[in-house]
């Protein structure tokens, strides 16, 4: 059954140029891409993105982690892997959270690293489930992005939105 897949290149893996090499390492699966960005993540979207570990010792750092303050990097490259199995074959490829624990041909295995403090940093996040995937591909991106229809979604008017536009 096709099911989409959250990808986040974490901004360890940008500050190490590692996205060539984990866009390749993830072609394996053959899987298609069905929307792709990068983005400066807020304090808001680092908060509920990491919702269920908000109260592990380790979770401020995360934010700022995730945020690129560890890094100097202040975005992630986020991606929709879309096709069958998608969620499990991209976390095999990715490894175990823990990069000391993940197999050493995994990309957490041969990229990730513990920090001093303990945090694991860990290059590439990937949904872990289904309804994971659905909450968060619904918070890293709106239906427009994504070139196929996976959520159900609706037009809206939408006015007085403030946005930026090219001269
Ligand atoms: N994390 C950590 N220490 C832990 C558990 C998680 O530093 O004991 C960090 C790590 O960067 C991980 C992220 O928090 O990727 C999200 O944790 P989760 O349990 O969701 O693991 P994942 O789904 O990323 O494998
Ligand atoms: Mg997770």
């Amino acid at each position: 059954m096709s099911q989409a897949a959250l990808i986040l290149i974490k901004p360890d893996g940008l500050k190490k140029s590692l996205t060539g090499n984990i866009l390749t390492r993830l072609s394996e699966t053959k899987l298609e891409i069905v929307a792709a960005k990068m983005v400066r993540v807020s304090d808001e979207l680092a908060i509920e993105h990491y919702c269920h570990l908000k109260d592990k010792v380790f979770f401020p750092e995360l934010v700022k982690y995730i945020k690129g303050e560890l890094h100097d990097r202040r975005k992630v490259m986020a991606l929709i892997y879309w096709g069958t199995d998608a969620i499990q074959k991209c976390r095999d490829l990715a490894g175990a959270t823990n990069p000391e624990t993940a197999e050493s041909t995994s990309i957490r295995g041969s990229y990730g690293r513990i920090l001093t403090s303990g945090l694991y940093e860990n290059v590439i996040h990937v949904s872990s489930n289904e309804s994971e995937a659905q909450r968060e591909i619904k918070l890293w991106f709106c239906p427009e992005e994504i070139i196929v229809d996976l959520y159900a979604n609706h037009e809206i008017i939408a006015k007085e939105v403030k946005k930026m536009a090219w001269l």
